[in-house]
């Protein structure tokens, strides 16, 4: 029985006792593992201040990276032989040897925590309110792919076959819960990896890699590499030796690797534009706080989140409801990572910043609730927006912008909420805030995406509870979801069991 197996997730754990030394995280310390994660960080504030006093000058992972660096295809070549080489024995461990490992990893990655907080703000400008739970989420998918792996060595009536080695590239708005995630799913299948991070979070990424290599997973089994996107990354797609990719990362980019090799076994988790639908019958002080954390968490900056709020029937009227919308995002702080109170850090690319520049400055017609406000000579720090009166098929209602702007639109039915929703050519989360059950039932009925979320914020999918992955433009590939069931045998082949 699976649930055996799993241990109740991280994500979920009151966990909530201070922690004396943050260089010595005991495996069951740490913070409450909620999105909503305000309180636990109150308690624990006296450990919170050490990391984060410590993140401006953190330089964890930086040594590796260096050594990591990939300039000559030969070296590259090296780096493909040596994984193949590795992978048999890593093979021959079988689902139970391999899940043993994970569950170490899992014990590692928990005495990893503050690390891992602190490369995570230096780097990406993450708050703790979102980098605790991420290091959360990484320890859930080792215990699941552990448990999952088990069930490789019984599968009916066939014998799983491990592939010799995927490539790994993830995004740098996850930069511990993605990367260590696709990592561990194709390590518990068997098969070997090679891990190309996102520049922008590529010390995040060494610093897990460490975590593993400490936990017992082999280095040629699991090798970092930082290489030229352009001609070299090209290269390693191209590979034969590399039966297969998981990459997170946008639309054109997973259309790109396509087109660097026909037919290349692809698991792709691209972009998304993502809408929550609030009714008449929604608890109003719930939708406006889901919404806000939706559109606003790590300032927008995920596929997941919610940038366009679908208000049905008199909601759109609803002073009450604008007005807590208003004040929500209004309250957040944004600033410094390294500051507690901050709840928006900075943008984490300067086109980012550029972006938002480019949409409070046009004339399109429709009209700002909240404006942006750029905070810093950077460019990178900016306040939330909230822009009213969005059209139907405008570019705010169609286009990923990636960074904390919310578009309202109104509807005057369910029926035509979810035909603005559906609209969209990705389809990766939904939300619905109602209280009345034939609504949300017409809404789960009609809704195209992957993952939905009623009465809930729609980022911070639970390992196992909330399988992550879209359809539509949000999916490209194979189309199985991380942290579901059914991930792992997607990443492996088989044959028939011997008779
Ligand atoms: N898994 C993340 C979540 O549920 C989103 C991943 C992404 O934005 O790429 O919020």
């Amino acid at each position: 029985d699976l649930d055996d197996e799993v241990p109740t997730p991280h994500r979920i754990q009151d966990r909530n006792q201070p922690v004396p030394e943050a260089a010595a995280v005991p495996v069951d310390g740490g913070f409450t593992n909620t999105a909503d994660s305000d309180p636990s960080l109150a308690a624990n504030r006296d450990w919170a201040t050490k990391i984060t006093a410590r993140m401006p000058e953190c330089a964890l992972g930086a040594e590796l990276l260096r050594q990591s660096t990939v300039e000559s295809a030969d070296r590259l070549d090296t780096v493909l032989s040596a994984g193949c080489a590795a992978q048999r024995e890593w093979a021959a461990l079988g689902g139970a040897g391999r899940a043993a490992v994970l569950r170490i990893v899992a014990r590692e990655l928990e005495r990893s925590r503050a690390d891992l907080l602190q490369v995570m703000g230096s780097e990406c400008g993450k708050t703790l309110d979102q980098s605790d739970p991420e290091v959360s989420e990484a320890i859930d998918f080792a215990n699941w792919y552990a448990a999952h792996a088990l069930e490789l060595d019984d599968l009916d009536g066939a014998v799983a076959v491990p592939r010799r080695l995927t490539v790994v590239a993830p995004p740098w708005n996850f930069p511990v819960a993605i990367p260590t995630g696709s990592v561990l799913a194709a390590l518990a299948s068997g098969s070997s990896v090679v891990i190309k991070p996102a520049p922008e979070a590529s010390r995040c990424a060494a610093v897990m890699v460490q975590a593993l290599w400490r936990a017992g997973v082999p280095r040629d089994v699991l090798q970092l590499v930082q290489l030229d996107e352009g001609s070299l990354g090209q290269r390693l797609i191209a590979d034969p030796r590399v039966d297969q990719v998981i990459l997170t990362g946008g639309y054109e980019t997973a259309e790109l690797f396509g087109s660097f090799r026909p037919g290349l076994r692809l698991f792709a988790e691209t972009s998304g534009k993502n809408a929550m639908v609030v009714t008449p019958s929604a608890d109003f002080d719930l939708a406006a706080r889901d919404l806000v954390y939706s559109a606003f968490g790590h300032a927008g900056q995920k596929c997941s989140a919610a940038s366009l709020a679908i208000l049905v029937g008199s909601v759109a009227e609803s002073r009450r409801f604008r007005s807590q919308l208003l004040d929500a995002a209004r309250a957040l702080t944004v600033g410094d990572p390294a500051d507690l109170r901050t709840r928006m850090g900075p943008l984490i690319t300067p086109a980012s910043g550029k972006l938002l520049h480019a949409l409070t400055t046009q004339d399109d017609g429709e009209s700002w609730l909240l404006r942006p406000e750029r905070l810093d000579e950077s460019g990178r720090l900016w306040t939330p927006g909230i822009k009213t009166g969005v059209r139907r098929r405008s570019p705010f209602h169609l286009t990923e912008y990636f960074g904390p702007v919310l578009g309202i639109m109104t509807a005057d039915s369910m029926a035509e909420a979810l035909e603005i929703q559906n609209e969209v050519a990705y389809g990766l989360t939904a939300g619905l805030h109602s209280l009345d059950h034939a609504e949300i039932a017409e809404w789960i009925d009609g809704v195209q995406a992957g993952n939905l979320y009623v009465n809930r914020h729609t980022t911070g999918a639970l390992v196992g509870r909330q399988p992550f992955g879209g359809w539509k433009r949000s999916a490209v590939g194979a189309g199985t979801k991380a942290g579901g069931p059914s991930y792992l045998i997607g990443l492996t082949g088989w044959a028939p069991r011997p008779a």
